[in-house]
């Protein structure tokens, strides 16, 4: 790949929110962009339990990073090491065709943006048998499996115990990640899958589990409460307190219920460091998920007395955090960071030190519950219609194009007007 001479190399590693955000509106006249990622495609995290669900095509809940005519530049690979240094980063291309290839990496400016992997707290059996929903792709598996488990509990010689297994979802994790999917999913089986699958409709369920002593648990407590009892009175079977000991084929394990028979399991629980991060040499947070601990600035320190800012470097997104600030890991608080980043470093100013310091703005935390519902917290408490359209506009304002928005927007017309056209999708 051939360097700009007069651009120095801007090099972003991750295409997630942070990464993306960031490609796309950082001056590609003034620095020469290059994308580092494994995903070819970025995933519009809030639209993937819709997409799972059938309310929409999956190529609207992902946007390809190479876009035609951007001069953004992409490499697809893995980051393994970061020599500060020398300015160059250690990284391996894989794919599924072509064999390993090793290489380095020379930048003169960084953003780290990798974000985090999922964590399993160790429980055996989750990687073999459970699903995640971190990505596109892992929606379209998620709603492959669900059909697959659906016809073979209509084959005639199926019985109905092992038919109620085949149908049993369980989401393990009561955060608005999980009670979304749960949410969708509960208003697919009453509005679709119930005129698709008549049959079925009676051996069909649903049910969360948490280690916590409730769910919801980003939300104060009488929002909390009222998710549980809305979910509850529409058979969503919740058990808060449950301890899954493993997973199995066709069934997880608690310490409160033993064996439980499941058609699918999704596993929607807890980060975790990607090993570049956990071995990084920077200054890093002390206690839970390890993140890089940054300036008000987004620059990255050595991990140091001194605390030295590595000149030219900055972290955003799941993996950074602000020192004294504990943000959550959204893409709320990832996008606001790349913007500000790139609005600093487009501008005139050189010397971070100059820059005005970031400042998060915290926006209304929105869960949908199904059937019309939601809660919102932060700065209001709502529950009911009000939150559910709020949630409906919050997550079309997610999408970059308005083609996109259009496109979503007439799909969700086409849905109350006249339903899903979930098998063929
Ligand atoms: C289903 C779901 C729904 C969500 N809904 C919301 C919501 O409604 N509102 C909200 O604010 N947040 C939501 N979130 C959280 C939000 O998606 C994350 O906080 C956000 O994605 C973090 O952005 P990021 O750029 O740090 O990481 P990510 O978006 O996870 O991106 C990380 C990128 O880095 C790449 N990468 C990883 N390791 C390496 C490496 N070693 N080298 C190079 N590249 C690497 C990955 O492939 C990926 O492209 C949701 C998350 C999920 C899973």
């Amino acid at each position: 790949m051939l360097k700009d001479q007069n651009r120095p190399v801007f090099a972003i590693i991750g295409s997630g929110w942070g990464g993306s955000t960031l490609a796309r509106l950082l001056d590609t006249a003034k620095y020469d962009v290059v994308v580092l990622s494994p995903d070819m495609t970025f995933s519009y995290t809030p639209l993937l339990a819709s997409a799972a669900c059938g309310l929409f095509d999956f190529s609207l809940a992902a946007e390809s990073i190479r876009q035609p005519g951007s001069r953004v530049r992409f490499v697809r690979a893995t980051v393994h090491d970061i020599d500060f240094a020398s300015k160059q980063l250690n990284c391996t291309a894989q794919d599924e065709i072509n064999s390993e290839i090793k290489f380095l990496f020379s930048f003169d400016q960084l953003v780290i943006t990798p974000g985090t992997t999922v964590n399993t707290f160790g429980t055996p059996g989750v990687h073999e048998h459970a699903m995640v929903m971190r990505n596109a792709h892992d929606a379209l598996k998620f709603r492959l499996r669900l059909f697959d488990q659906l016809e073979r509990a209509s084959l005639p010689c199926i019985d109905d115990e092992t038919r109620n297994g085949l149908l049993h979802v369980i989401v393990v994790g009561g955060g608005p990640t999980g009670l979304e999917l749960v949410a969708e999913l509960s208003d697919m089986i009453r509005c679709q899958l119930n005129k698709i699958f008549p049959h079925l409709y009676e051996n069909i369920s649903i049910s969360v589990h948490d280690v916590a002593g409730s769910i919801l648990t980003s939300f104060d407590e009488k929002l909390a409460e009222y998710g549980t009892a809305k979910l509850r009175a529409r058979n969503i079977e919740i058990h808060t307190s449950s301890h899954i000991e493993k997973i199995e084929a066709g069934a997880i394990v608690t310490k409160e219920l033993g064996r439980v028979n499941a058609g699918v399991v999704v596993w929607a629980t807890g980060n975790k460091a990607i090993p570049l991060i956990e071995d990084l040499k920077a200054r890093k947070t002390e206690k839970g998920l390890p993140r890089i601990l940054t300036t008000d600035r987004l620059q990255v320190t050595r991990d140091d007395e001194e605390r030295t800012i590595i000149e030219g470097v900055y972290a955003l997104g799941d993996a950074a955090d602000v020192d004294g600030a504990t943000l959550p890991t959204t893409a709320e608080v990832a996008t606001q960071k790349a913007t500000y980043l790139a609005s600093m470093l487009n501008g005139k100013i050189a010397e971070p030190e100059a820059w005005s310091p970031f400042q998060y703005k915290q926006r209304a935390l929105v869960t949908y519950l199904g059937n019309h519902d939601g809660v919102i917290g932060g700065r209001e408490d709502w529950t009911g219609a009000s939150a559910w359209l709020a949630w409906r506009s919050g997550t079309l304002m997610w999408t970059w194009s308005w083609s996109r928005r259009v496109k979503i927007l007439f799909t969700w017309t086409m849905d109350r007007l006249v339903g899903r056209d979930i098998v063929q999708n």
